[in-house]
């Protein structure tokens, strides 16, 4: 039986372990923490679960575009929270204008025309353009998951769908925001993470199906779940693991060695670790092919973030779970100058909080380096740095939400140093690439490579081979990787849904 080796249970690694065992592999990923989920986690504080990860997943509606992958890997087992209506509120500085984000598109359609009528061509564009999207990811979905016979008959709709990304490739979000005559509606739209338009238009397009949702319990029981069905399809995991190099003879790889020394070996070896780490660190002193390095010294990683987690006895459930305030003028925030104050709560979520309770995050980016010289410096000044942080928050929040001060019950800060601490990601960038119009993968064809030029039984998946990231983007990813290794081993590429017996 071939065997594989994989660097790192983040969701990535975990995904890429299933299909490979569902497809025959003998598998072993080494995880350097000693819980498995990599970003996609959460932390406990005084009876409260602190959330570091989602706020929505794609592929939550059945027979919708990524929910094959839900269905096989696990994960959301019909544990989702029911989906408000508004998902997200934008407010103006001085507070007399809102931008609610609707799920459905007629309300999206009035809310935008209600703020600015006179920019009603812009928002019937971008209607158009989401309602295509929203067709051409069924046509995704059913092409994803087809046989050969099934992808022959959509190939013309495939066709459709790339005409339209080359239209759209190359816009970013700030042009697409320029079209808008109205600047309030402007900046609300735009102030996502990212600069590429389509990605946006994607998110819209998946929220109007809604097929983005929040499972129960969030980001660490959707992780587990998932490292729960590669154990059920036999995989082994092996936690606090830490891999020190790949191992390379005669131009394959051929194993990894652990921090420790022992060495493991396999038939291919999938890193789905941190790919700075991967290519800098396990595979040092090998010369890396230009294309690579162009993007590692040109392409935007995501900012490094700070996030307060708050214990409240709140009820918040009646607000739209994701609140952006824009500030009068932009603060200094230790390092960092913030011209947006963003709140995240999960009062739906009653699992993450005791009775009467709910949890609440404020993130915001963060520039790492100076957060490493008070590292250096010593515990009492990192620990001051987020006190302030912590009281500044506080202050902004209270603005807002005059109750919340005398409702907190427990406190966190992570800095980026916890990101890099978690996962080893590089400069904390925990979200990977940004999404641009330079390297969105909208066509299929990889915008990073899966192999490593040169290193035939190297494989690389996640979010850094993924730009934009995102937990089913990445267990997509993870499964076309098992699904070109099959294809090079000429076996039959197999899934199974979770409860489905093996053949
Ligand atoms: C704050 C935040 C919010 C987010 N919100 C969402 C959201 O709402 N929806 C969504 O879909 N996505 C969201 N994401 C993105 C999503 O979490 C990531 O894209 C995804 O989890 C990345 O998975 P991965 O497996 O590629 O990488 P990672 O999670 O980084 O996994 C890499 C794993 O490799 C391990 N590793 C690294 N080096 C080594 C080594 N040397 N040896 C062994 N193991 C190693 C790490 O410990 C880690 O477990 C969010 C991310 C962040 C940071």
């Amino acid at each position: 039986m071939s065997t594989i080796i994989i660097i790192g249970a983040g969701i990535a690694g975990l995904a890429a372990g299933c299909y490979a065992r569902m497809n025959g592999y003998e598998v072993c990923i080494y995880e350097q923490q000693v819980t498995p989920g990599g970003l996609c986690t959460a932390w406990q504080r005084e009876g409260f679960t602190f959330d570091g990860c989602l706020s929505g997943v794609v592929g939550c509606a059945p027979g919708k575009e990524m929910s094959h992958l839900w269905q096989e890997l696990g994960g959301l087992s019909g544990q989702l929270l029911p989906q408000p209506e508004i998902i997200s509120a934008y407010h103006s500085a001085d507070g007399t204008r809102t931008f609610s984000l609707p799920w459905a598109l007629p309300q999206l359609e009035e809310e935008m025309g209600r703020l600015s009528p006179s920019d009603r061509g812009t928002i019937r564009e971008i209607l158009t353009a989401v309602h295509s999207l929203m067709h051409f990811s069924d046509t995704i979905e059913a092409f994803d998951t087809g046989g050969f016979a099934r992808r022959l008959r959509l190939a013309t709709r495939l066709g459709a769908y790339m005409r339209f990304v080359r239209t759209w490739e190359k816009v970013t979000l700030t042009e697409l925001g320029q079209r808008f005559r109205d600047p309030f509606l402007r900046r609300a739209f735009t102030h996502t993470r990212g600069d590429s338009a389509l990605s946006h238009l994607f998110l819209l397009a998946r929220q109007a199906q809604r097929n983005v949702g929040q499972p129960r319990g969030g980001s660490a029981t959707f992780s587990q779940a998932i490292a729960a069905r590669y154990r059920g399809l036999g995989g082994k995991l092996h936690l606090g693991k830490s891999v020190e190099k790949v191992i390379v003879e005669g131009g394959r790889a051929v194993g990894v060695r652990l921090a420790g020394g022992s060495e493991e070996r396999a038939d291919e070896v999938v890193s789905a670790a941190d790919g700075h780490a991967t290519l800098y660190g396990m595979l040092a002193g090998r010369p890396l092919e230009r294309s690579l390095e162009y993007h590692y010294k040109r392409w935007p990683p995501s900012p490094a973030l700070v996030q307060v987690s708050f214990g409240l006895r709140l009820d918040l459930v009646g607000q739209p779970p994701i609140e952006t305030w824009e500030l009068k003028e932009p603060i200094q925030l230790g390092a960092d100058r913030l011209s947006r104050l963003n709140l995240r709560h999960y009062g739906q979520d009653s699992s993450l909080a005791p009775p009467g309770c709910c949890v609440a995050v404020v993130r915001f980016a963060s520039d790492i380096r100076p957060w490493v010289t008070l590292r250096q410096e010593g515990a009492a000044g990192y620990r001051a740095a987020k006190e302030e942080i912590t009281a500044r928050v506080i202050a902004l929040l209270e603005e807002r939400l005059p109750s919340l001060r005398d409702s907190i019950e427990a406190l966190d800060v992570a800095t980026p140093l916890t990101w890099e601490r978690i996962t080893g990601c590089w400069n904390g960038a925990a979200g990977g690439w940004l999404p641009t119009t330079q390297n969105g993968d909208f066509s299929g064809v990889e915008a990073i490579p899966h192999k490593v030029p040169g290193l035939g039984t190297f494989w690389m998946t996640g979010q850094w081979v993924t730009p934009g990231g995102g937990v089913a983007a990445v267990a997509q990813d993870a499964r076309r990787v098992i699904q070109r290794l099959c294809k090079e081993d000429n076996r039959p590429f197999q899934t199974r849904k979770e409860g489905e017996r093996e053949q």
